[in-house]
């Protein structure tokens, strides 16, 4: 046993489970505060550890192509309970993880509750932790009880705590047509940290707005849960099909309005109606459509949107929709270890810092349970490189992310905050040097351009965790 103070986990969720197992990893003691049985959530159905609320997916396992598969793999390296626990309850899926729920959170909450160095207590926190929990980590997830919601919100601000995530799609810079698109502000405005081109604008005729229009209105929709139905949605984004509801011209002179805009490939002409993206992340890799919230299906926003002009060929890193969510501004909240810059004894983990899905949930918890051992134990809190999955993922949410906080849009109207929560994608990694050929000497093209640049930036992310990994595990290695 140890006399070291322990860290406090609220939540055991995907993030607080594995926050907590890299805390004892690291020999240091914790304790888990959950609420569950004592009070439930609307989606929770059981008392245990990292129960799974929905589907039993964690998506393509394939960490060659795929950015959730290397994710797997780099949590797998790092000593992951949450991986190691789905490996073992797998299910036949094809290329997915699947798992067997029950049996996942069982051996997820067996393994916790036998550990000696890990404390269970049952009940709700309800307000900011007590001042003498001087290292916590708040892993509470999109549902937060409300009396904690409020405690954060008070120390944020009322703006910097979203209940609703209202996404608009993000777009792969790549695969937009630029022989389309062009890049221009409306009216050409620079504002405080941009250009006058920093918009892409894709152009539609009278024709093409009418088509789309009714592809809206006709396309599938999914409902709010009645749950969520009753929840305040403070950003006041309407989904596109709403606003299209109300007019075939509402959203012409909405998100779609064409003026101050003029096109390039058409000597400079006003188009009918624009759809605008705005640059998301720092590397400039993905653009979002502004104004683009959605409730439409996510096969139905592919095939709409692919109608738009240049975004025939669109890949989407992250499509619409608008969910009961609790999360925070974390790129101007948090600091890179995921402290809250205003009472750093509090750090952050899983959903409730803008990630999303259950294995980036669990992700963020590695980061936190590791980050808080090593300060507790004395040690340099090194948060992994930019060019790993994980250090991709920790960059989304402190610091990859561009902030419009206080920014105008073309006509000086005040823009809402930007930040939505993010699944893992390539488009959050920097991309990776490329030989144009093969090595007999062929050139590199289409689909198999893609997947060998997506296996460049694989292979590197795991030498880089690996080299993370060292410099972590050597501290670790002389606290036992
Ligand atoms: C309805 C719904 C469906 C989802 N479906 C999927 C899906 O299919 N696939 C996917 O990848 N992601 C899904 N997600 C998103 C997300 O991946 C999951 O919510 C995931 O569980 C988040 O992990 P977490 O650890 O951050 O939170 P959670 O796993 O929710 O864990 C948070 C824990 O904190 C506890 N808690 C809350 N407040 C307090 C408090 N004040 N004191 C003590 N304990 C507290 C809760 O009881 C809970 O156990 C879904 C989310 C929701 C809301």
């Amino acid at each position: 046993m140890t006399d070291r103070q322990p860290i406090h986990v609220i939540g055991g969720g995907l993030a607080g489970s594995e926050a907590a197992w890299q805390i004892t990893a690291a020999g240091v003691p914790v304790v888990i505060h959950e609420m569950r049985p004592e009070r439930m959530t609307d989606a929770h159905k059981t008392d245990a550890f990292a129960e799974l609320v929905c589907s039993n997916s964690f998506r393509s396992d394939d960490w060659e192509t795929s950015a959730i598969g290397l994710l797997h793999e780099e949590m797998r390296r790092a000593g992951s309970l949450i991986l190691a626990a789905a490996d073992r309850h797998k299910l036949p899926a094809g290329g997915a993880l699947a798992v067997d729920r029950d049996a996942f959170a069982a051996e997820v909450t067996q393994r916790l509750r036998a550990h000696p160095l890990v404390t269970v207590e049952r009940g709700e926190v309800a307000g900011l932790p007590p001042a003498d929990w001087d290292s916590v980590i708040v892993a509470t997830g999109p549902l937060t009880s409300p009396g904690l919601s409020a405690a954060v919100q008070a120390l944020t601000g009322e703006g910097e705590l979203a209940f609703f995530d209202a996404i608009a799609p993000v777009v792969h810079r790549e695969s937009i047509d630029m022989s389309v698109a062009w890049a221009q502000s409306r009216y050409d405005k620079a504002g405080p940290a941009g250009t006058g081109a920093d918009y892409l604008n894709c152009p539609m005729t009278k024709q093409e707005y009418e088509a789309f229009i009714a592809a809206l209105l006709e396309g599938e929709k999914t409902s709010f849960k009645e749950w969520e139905a009753s929840t305040p949605y403070f950003d006041g984004c309407l989904p596109i099909e709403v606003m299209a509801e109300r007019g075939a011209e509402t959203l012409r002179f909405g998100p779609m309005k064409p003026v101050g805009l003029s096109d390039p490939h058409k000597g400079g002409a006003r188009a009918y109606a624009v759809v605008q993206l705005r640059q998301d992340n720092a590397l400039g890799s993905l653009w979002n459509m502004v104004g683009f919230q959605t409730k439409l299906k996510h096969a139905e926003q592919v095939r709409i949107f692919r109608m738009i002009p240049g975004l025939k060929e669109a890949e989407f890193a992250r499509l619409g929709g608008l969910h009961r969510n609790t999360f925070l501004n974390s790129p101007k909240l948090l600091d890179q270890t995921l402290r809250l810059r205003a009472e750093p004894r509090l750090r952050f983990a899983g959903q409730i810092t803008g990630v999303e899905g259950y294995v980036e949930s669990a992700a963020i918890g590695l980061l936190a349970g590791r980050l808080a051992a090593a300060e507790r134990s004395g040690h340099a809190c090194v948060p992994p490189p930019a060019t790993t999955a994980l250090g991709a993922l920790l960059g989304h949410i402190t610091g990859g992310h561009i902030l419009v906080d206080g920014e105008q849009d073309g006509e000086g109207a005040p823009r809402a905050r930007s930040f939505q929560p993010m699944n893992i994608n390539y488009g959050l990694l920097p991309p990776a040097l490329l030989p144009d050929k093969d090595g007999g000497g062929k050139r590199i093209k289409g689909k198999d351009k893609t997947r060998a640049k997506r296996h460049a930036v694989s292979l590197r992310a795991l030498a880089d965790l690996e080299a993370w990994l060292g410099v972590r595990s050597a501290p670790q290695a002389a606290a036992e």
